[in-house]
Parts: structure tokens; sequence; C-alpha cells
């Protein structure tokens, strides 16, 4: 029927790259998925998911510790790191088997080892010669490890999940996402935890007065901040404890050290200059509202292209993908009002816009906040406040963004997004009764 050994060839088999394969496949196109490392990619295997799975687990600290003040006796507990690591990468696996049995159920063949594009219709598989229709390469990102010297020494969180043992002093580079998430599971599970970034701002993006809570507990559990700091060297000792030494602050020691300043897109060595694909200035794959490069078959989705490093948005660009080429049905993602959460501790949410945003976009916009001692913490004698936050344009009513940072709100901000996509006003909020006792009545509750 067709020139080509396969119409759809992926390179990555992460969350954009096995949608778009599986999608593809369901639709008729022959697929097959090239991938170097396990099935599943960042968020399965080295991401979100174990990385949610070590945050219940290090809950258990503040659990154990609050189950006293509610009756129970609970005698001195230990943890056991090897116990909680090897049960969360025997779920990884197990996790991996599943995604390789989608593919392959969907008549996906599954090719392991490390694609290269060769030409607009052709790739190299380990000296195997394969020639596709299209090209989608859908090959992530990757933990940017900064220069200086002694920088070797350090981590990134691909190596977080296989420590030998648990550091007991530990420095996080970084004040981003994988920073903060870190630094609460490092903490819990009873580390000394420093983190060093380069500004005073932590979680860019995020709104202001959510970002300031974080910090506020963060450093009263105990964890340190340095702010405006530049790595200049690390030394590692005989017996193999790390010297930081930096600008701006005195050297700090630690057992473990981490970076998490960022990830780049995976493309260098993977030949896309050999078909014209350009790259920006990242290194990320340029690609337009349809996910197609500068070589008309070659298409990219999810990290690679650096535009929304989440893996729910990766989904949806490789479901658009599929179904647009293969599916007859032309569809692009909606970029708009994406949540996002950072699971710290305790954790925060989002959605829409910052009020620093709505203010420059909209002009005049109202805020309601409600700044309140969750009823559980209360009775745990935990000094730690939850503060939600609605950002109304004043002339429309509109709920144009909800902030969150409390128990739970992930979970609860998820449910209100609904609202904010929805285009729902205050006064519709308003007349939603409160679901009495629960945190998430807040939002019906600001005045
Ligand atoms: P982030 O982009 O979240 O944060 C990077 C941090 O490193 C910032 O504080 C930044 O400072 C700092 N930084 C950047 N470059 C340098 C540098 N050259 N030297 C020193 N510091 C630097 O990156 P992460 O690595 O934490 O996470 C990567 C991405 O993965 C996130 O952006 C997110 O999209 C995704 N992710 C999502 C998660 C979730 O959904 N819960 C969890 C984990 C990751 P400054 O702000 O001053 O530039």
């Amino acid at each position: 029927m067709t020139a080509y050994d396969y119409d759809l060839f992926v390179i990555g088999g992460g969350s954009g790259g096995v949608r778009a394969a599986r999608v593809s496949a369901a639709h008729g196109a022959r697929v097959a998925l090239a991938e170097e490392h396990k099935v599943g990619g960042t968020c399965v295997i080295r991401g979100c998911v174990p990385k949610k799975l070590l945050v219940y687990g290090a809950h258990f600290a503040e659990d154990l510790a609050d189950a006293r003040r509610f009756g129970w006796n609970v005698p001195k507990c230990d943890f056991s790191w090897p116990v909680l690591r090897d049960n969360v990468l025997a779920e990884v696996t197990r996790l991996e088997g599943l995604y390789t049995d989608t593919l392959t159920k969907h008549d996906v063949e599954v090719l392991k080892g490390r694609a290269t594009v060769t030409g607009p219709h052709s790739i190299d598989l380990a000296g195997r010669k394969i020639t596709a229709g299209t090209i989608l390469v859908a090959s992530g990102a990757t933990p940017i490890v900064p220069d200086f010297p002694g920088a070797e020494h350090g981590i990134t969180s691909n190596e977080a999940f296989h420590l030998d043992a648990l550091p007991e002093r530990v420095v996080i580079a970084g004040g981003g996402y994988i920073a903060n998430e870190f630094a609460g599971i490092f903490h819990e599970f009873g580390a000394k935890v420093s983190i060093v970034n380069r500004s005073d701002v932590i979680l860019r993006g995020y709104d202001e007065s959510i970002r300031d809570r974080l910090l506020t507990i963060s450093m009263m559990k105990g964890i340190e901040f340095k702010f405006h700091c530049a790595f200049e060297r690390v030394e590692k000792g005989e017996d193999g404890r790390l010297t930081v030494h930096m600008s701006g602050s005195d050297p700090i020691e630690a057992d473990l050290l981490m970076y998490a300043i960022g990830r780049k897109p995976n493309t260098a060595g993977l030949g896309l200059e050999t078909a014209g694909v350009d790259l920006d200035g990242n290194g990320a794959v340029v690609v337009n509202a349809d996910n197609q490069s500068t070589c008309d078959s070659i298409y990219a989705v999810g990290d690679v292209t650096n535009r929304v490093q989440l893996t729910p948005v990766a989904i949806r660009e490789g479901q658009a993908f599929a179904d647009t080429l293969f599916g007859n049905k032309p569809t692009r993602v909606d970029y708009e009002n994406i949540p996002a959460a950072v699971f710290s501790h305790p954790p925060l949410a989002s959605v829409g816009m910052t009020e620093g945003q709505a203010r420059n976009k909209l002009g005049s916009v109202k805020t309601y906040t409600s700044d309140f001692r969750p009823m559980k913490n209360v009775l745990a004698n935990r000094n730690e406040r939850a503060l939600y936050k609605l950002v109304v344009d004043s002339e429309t009513d509109q709920v144009v963004g909800i902030h969150m940072i409390g128990p739970d709100a992930p979970e609860i901000l998820q449910a209100a997004a609904i609202a904010v996509k929805a285009g729902l006003k205050k006064s519709q909020f308003d007349e939603v009764v409160a679901l009495h006792p629960t945190m998430s009545e807040e939002l019906v509750l600001m005045r």
C-alpha cells in the first residue's frame, strides 16, 4: 500500500509518545515506537508517579505525630527508606509493564533502543534503517546539570529514587517544582534540607501570596533557604561528605547535593538537523499549533517542545496529533486555564491568572482570600494556615484565577478548575451552599 515501513514512527515512550502511538494505531495507522530506557517516560518512571508515592510516604511523619493529639498511642516509629524505595520501584516496574501492554495490545510495535532521525522519513535504530510516512519526536526533557568544578558530585531527581541510604543533610539547587517537592520529602524523612536559589523567588509564576505562605511554613518546619547564591565549587571528602561553596553564603556541608534548576529538551544527537527541523535557543523542537515542525513529515509533542512541561498537556498534545493526522478529526490543544500543583508539604495548586497577571491584563480586579487554620491542624496543634485566593474580573464578575495552599489543595483545585474553565462568575460561586465542615467550603464562602 505504501513504500514506508510504518505510517508513524514515534521516538520516545513517555506520556505524549505513548498516547500518540496508541491512538494513531487505533485509528488504523501502522505504528512503531522506540524507547531507549523504559516505557512510561519521565512521569511514570522518574517523575510524577514515584515522586507522589514518596510524598505519601513522607506525609506519614506528620500524620503519626498528629495522631497522638487525636488520642492514638503511637509508639516510637522507625522509617525504612529501603522498604519505601523498593516498593515504589516495584510499582514503577508494574506500571511500565501496563504501558507496554497497552501499546502492544493496540498493535504498536515497541522497539528497544535509541532512534535517531536520518532524514524527513528515515530513522536509524542501532544500525537498522527504518522508514516512516510521519515521525513524531516525543523524546521529553532531562534535568539540567550545572557546570562548575565538582558539579559531578551532585545528582538530579532521576537518581533520587534510587538512593542507597537516606542522606542526613541535603542541599537542593533551585527553587522551583522539584526543589520544593523534594525539600518536603527529605525534610519529613528527617534530613536537614537547604534550598539554594539564584534569586529570592521560589516557584516563579505562582501567585505571590501562595508562594510566600509556602516559604513561611517551610522555614517554620526547619527547611533552610539561601537566596541570591551561585555555586562556585563542590569538594568531596574521603568520607564522601560534600562541601558546597557558593557566592553569597558560607560553605555548606552536605551528604547529598541535588540539582533542580529546570529541564532541557532531549534533542541533542537526535539527528533532527538532517531533516531541517528547527530548534529554539533552548534546544526545543519548534512546532506550530498542529505540533508540526519545520519539516512537514516530522512532528513533536510534550516536553521536547518546551511549551508546558506537564504530563497531562503532553497527553493532550499526543491525542490531538493522532486525531488530526490519522483520525480525520483536526484537533488543537487549548492551553488556557491549565491547572497545576506543587506537591510540597503542604501542597499548593493553581488555575488561571495570578493577581499580578490579572491586574496587568484586565486592569481592575477584585481578590477574595480565606486565610484559615484547617480544623484538623487546630486539634493537632499544628500551626499551619491554609490560604485560598479567588481573582475576579471587576467588570464581568468572572473568576479568572484560583490559588490555594493547604492540605489536599491539588485535589480540591481540580474540581474548582472546572468552574474557572467554564467562565463562572463569583456570584455563581456564592450561590452554592457550603459543604460543611470541609476546607473546600471556603471557596463558596469568601465575601
Ligand atoms: P523549575 O522551572 O520549576 O524551577 C527551576 C528553578 O531553578 C528556578 O527556581 C530557577 O530560578 C532556578 N534556575 C534556573 N536556571 C538556573 C541556573 N542556571 N542556575 C541556578 N538556578 C537556576 O524547574 P524544576 O527542575 O523544578 O522542574 C522542571 C519542570 O518540570 C517544571 O517547570 C515543571 O514544568 C515540571 N514539573 C512539574 C511538577 C508538577 O507538576 N508537580 C513536578 C516536577 C516538575 P529562577 O526562577 O530565578 O529562574
